[in-house]
């Protein structure tokens, strides 16, 4: 590759790139792990069979059906009561949270434009934008994972990025990030220049802290990113969305390629979207399993991360890749998302947790020994 004239700021780059290997228990790219209940499975053929009598055409290329249902899902669990409820107009869906982010930098991004994110984050969020010419800034964190909010409004003033990334819980660390927080970055942003900020809410479904969308109220810059992939737990079928002002969904309109969602996707998602609740149930066994990690973890000696998420980061290790590597050799798969001294594990199901804590069980009696 490196022989190839592609451009500059791809010479070099590695690819995002979890091992997607065929072990036992595999816990490192935070899905979830039950499979769709079977009702579900059901509608989702009945609806896909609908969807194929029509495959002659192109699909609708807004996606209002969905659109509209996925504003009700965020108005029901995501706004106050008493709040004005969202429409279509307010959301936009794409192939997986990465497309939607992806769609937002090529708008709001781009070539003499930067974004920033607060690291260690997701890393998708740099490598789109590094795979959209726009540039990427790494701002800083407190030594405890959280954002820290006076320097990190500094940056902002300091950088004057185009585009502000808060994720929140955050990946890989778990913590989520208060409203107050948000709504003093968004203020920095906006103190240099009109700035979107993008809250990127992949895992919010598991968090203690209610969802950030109230804050795009009288906010019309900020941008709530959410997806199908976690609590929905649909990663098969790439499923992103966001929540934003109605101007923002109709200037990502410019760039997104036409009929982009699949009849097949906007029907598969629409079956998911009919058994919401019982999809929400699960979450709530995984919530009380990533406590149960995070409680044994601490048992066993292990510093943990304070996690909002559907995954635990815990440490702290001397070598961390040897520490995963040990980890991988009893059959278990988790993370190493290159934070020295940390690792991530994804909560499974209670079997699939009690194999990862056995592997760490042994593992700190090697390293005592
Ligand atoms: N945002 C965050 C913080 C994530 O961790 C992930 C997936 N690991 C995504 C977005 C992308 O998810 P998807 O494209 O499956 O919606």
């Amino acid at each position: 590759m490196d022989d190839l004239p592609v451009r500059d700021e791809l010479r070099g780059q590695s690819p995002y790139g979890a091992p997607q290997l065929d072990v036992p228990v595999r816990l490192n790219t935070n899905e979830n792990p039950y499979p769709l209940p079977e009702p579900l499975v059901e509608r989702v053929a009945e609806r896909v069979a609908e969807a194929a009598r029509g495959l002659n055409r192109y699909p609708d290329r807004d996606a209002v059906e969905l659109r509209t249902r996925l504003a009700e899902y965020l108005t029901r669990t995501g706004l106050p009561g008493d709040a004005a409820p969202l429409t279509a107009a307010n959301v936009w869906a794409a192939n997986g949270s990465n497309e939607v982010i992806q769609q937002l930098l090529q708008t709001f991004g781009g070539p003499g434009r930067t974004a920033i994110g607060f690291e260690p984050s997701y890393s998708m969020h740099g490598l789109i934008a590094r795979g959209t010419g726009t540039g990427w800034l790494s701002g800083p964190r407190n030594d405890d994972f959280t954002i820290d909010v006076a320097a990190a409004r500094e940056a902002i003033a300091e950088h004057r990025p185009d585009v502000v990334f808060i994720t929140s819980p955050n990946n890989p660390t778990g913590t989520a990030v208060p409203a107050d927080a948000v709504r003093a970055l968004y203020e920095a942003a906006q103190a240099v220049r009109p700035t979107l900020v993008v809250v990127d809410e992949a895992y919010v479904e598991f968090s203690h802290r209610p969802s950030l969308l109230p804050l795009t109220e009288g906010r019309p810059l900020l941008v709530v990113s959410r997806t199908m992939s976690k609590a929905f737990g649909a990663a098969g079928l790439r499923l992103g969305y966001l929540a934003a002002h109605p101007a923002v969904v109709d200037a990502v309109q410019l760039v997104r390629l036409p009929y982009h969602l699949s009849a097949v996707t906007q029907a598969t998602a629409l079956a998911a979207l009919e058994h919401t609740d019982t999809l929400l149930g699960y979450v709530e066994n995984l919530k009380a399993e990533r406590d149960r990690l995070v409680a044994e973890l601490l048992a066993l000696g292990y510093e943990v991360t304070a996690s909002d998420a559907n995954f635990v980061q815990f440490g702290r290790f001397p070598d961390t890749h040897a520490a995963w590597r040990r980890i991988l050799d009893r059959g278990v798969l988790i993370r190493d998302n290159g934070v020295p001294g940390w690792l991530r594990v994804t909560a499974g199901t209670p079997s699939e947790n009690d194999a990862f804590l056995d592997a760490v069980r042994d593992l700190k009696k090697e390293q005592s020994a």
